[in-house]
């Protein structure tokens, strides 16, 4: 694992698309078994750090995620 980095997603914009889940090489997001306020169980990050590659970011049609790496 070349870098490190960790993400922070907005769980109220997550319309629980699973896209991140999917793309995430490191499995470093589950759905939570909560319910946000749009009535979804949303994104949740479970194991930091990830390598940050930010393809989560990247595939997020709601931009809920944001990447920070170093
Ligand atoms: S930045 Fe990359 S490794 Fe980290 S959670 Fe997102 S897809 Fe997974
Ligand atoms: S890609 Fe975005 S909207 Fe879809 S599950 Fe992940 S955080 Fe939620």
């Amino acid at each position: 694992m070349a870098a490190k980095g960790k993400i922070k997603i907005d769980q109220g914009l997550c319309k629980a698309c699973e896209l991140c889940i999917t793309v995430c090489p490191d499995e470093a997001i589950c759905l939570s078994d909560s319910l946000n306020d749009k009535g979804y169980h949303p994104a949740e990050y479970v194991k930091e750090p990830c390598r940050g590659c930010a393809l989560c970011a990247v595939m997020c049609p709601e931009v809920a995620i944001e990447v920070y790496r170093g």
